[in-house]
């Protein structure tokens, strides 16, 4: 007889013991908390995970892809699985809950499982997924996306700032680049649903006093690279009028992004993250200039028009400078919504909890997007503190995240005892 869910309660003392021995491992030559895929804070920090998915009871393994993941068995080999999960790798000066919530939230949610002698019908996974921050070679999330058969043999050649091949990278670290390849799911698990509790990383449910949102959807993301072909001059002597300022003409994009961004109707947003400007010379007017930028949200619809839009305003302005320029537009992934199913079944756990909830999408993206290729996915939000997140000032209360697993585990529990 399964006990009610309300039984299971998470012990804050054992998550916050965990939050802080996690939070100990970091490079010490960066600020905040930085665990960067390939590190050696990362490497050191996986370790530790592992042991504690041994000590929780799981059965773990490292899949070909890199991801940790520790296996709770079920009572019917066979029946497709549950997954939950997420990361324990960190962007540069990170925070200590981005990922860490979700792993170590899924550990003390086991042990509650075990120690109420609650057995599961299906296997429940639990995996820390492999590289989930975005990074030099252009791919985040690796380790998902590897299972999703998201990743191929033409990523393994790109290169990072410093000119490795992710390849070499991969087997450096100790795995088998053609194993990487070949760690797809789909062909070898059969897969019930995922579930992935994580830190809101912005400012809604805070706003609202909500202690739990239910995700709808994840925003897709569009990067644009523009390149500003202007011309050398003497900074000196070529009269304003005269110039063709490849910076003036990105400085005008520059604005237009925000503009866009400030437009959008569904949580969109658009950032430019970098300029570079060459020659960079004092006395130099700037000849060419590379600028990044990406447009995100969950409504299709409007990123597909304002990425139009605003290609068409670069050109325009830039034009008005005498100032070639070539807009490049890619994907990094498209809006991905949560399944209507998982997000009923979250929903109701907190009800049946006596939780507030709040439906709110995600701008971040996360390894649900990959896994939901591969079955119905979810995802469960706790409250960031002022909104922040990849930062030191990252912060979540403790009473949250013993809130969030609660709704996890009750989300599970429900979960199991559905079929499809
Ligand atoms: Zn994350």
């Amino acid at each position: 007889m399964l006990p009610k869910s309300e039984s299971l309660s998470p012990l804050p003392q054992r998550l916050e013991h965990d939050l802080e021995e996690l939070a100990r491992i970091r490079d010490p030559e960066s600020g905040g908390w930085t665990r960067t895929m390939f590190s050696e804070p990362y490497r050191a920090s996986r370790e530790w995970i592992r042991s504690r998915m041994v000590e929780a009871g799981l059965d773990v393994h490292v899949d070909g892809a890199g991801n940790i993941v520790g296996v709770l068995a079920g009572r019917r080999p066979g029946a497709p699985s549950l997954v939950t999960g997420s990361h324990t790798d960190t962007v540069e000066s990170g925070g200590r809950f981005d990922g860490a919530v979700g792993v170590l939230g899924a550990l003390e949610m086991v042990r509650q499982l075990n120690e109420h002698d609650v057995r599961l019908e299906r296997d429940l996974l639990v995996v820390d997924f492999l590289g989930e921050e975005s990074n030099d070679f252009g791919l985040s999330c690796l380790g998902s996306r590897a299972l999703a058969g998201e990743l191929v043999a033409a990523d393994l050649d790109r290169h990072d700032h410093e000119g490795r091949r992710l390849g070499d990278r991969y087997s450096a670290f100790g795995l088998d680049p053609a194993g990487v390849l070949g760690a797809v799911w789909s062909r070898s698990r059969p897969l019930h649903g995922y579930v992935e509790l994580h830190v809101e990383q912005g400012p809604l449910l805070e706003e609202r006093g909500a202690p739990i949102g239910v995700v709808t959807a994840i925003a897709g993301i569009e990067r644009l690279l523009a390149t500003f072909a202007g011309r050398p001059d003497h900074a000196g002597t070529m009269p304003m009028g005269d110039r063709r300022d490849a910076l003036v003409a990105a400085a005008e994009a520059v604005l237009a992004v925000r503009r866009e961004g400030c437009g959008a109707p569904v949580h969109g947003v658009a950032t430019t993250s970098r300029l570079i400007s060459e020659p960079g010379s004092a006395n130099v007017v700037p000849a060419t200039v590379r600028m990044h930028a990406e447009m995100r949200s969950v409504d299709t619809a409007w990123l597909s028009s304002a990425t139009r839009r605003l290609a068409d305003e670069i050109r325009a302005k830039a034009e008005g400078y005498g100032v070639d320029v070539d807009v490049q537009w890619s994907t990094d992934n498209v809006s991905v919504p949560a399944s209507g199913e998982v997000h009923e079944v979250v929903s109701g756990a907190a009800d049946a909890l006596g939780i507030a909830w709040e439906a709110v999408p995600s701008g971040a993206t996360h390894d649900a997007v990959h896994m939901a290729r591969l079955c119905p996915m979810g995802m469960i939000f706790v409250p960031s503190r002022g909104g922040r997140s990849h930062c030191p000032d990252e912060w979540t209360e403790l009473e949250h995240i013993v809130t969030g697993v609660q709704v996890l585990a009750a989300t599970v529990l429900d979960m199991d005892r559905r079929t499809r």
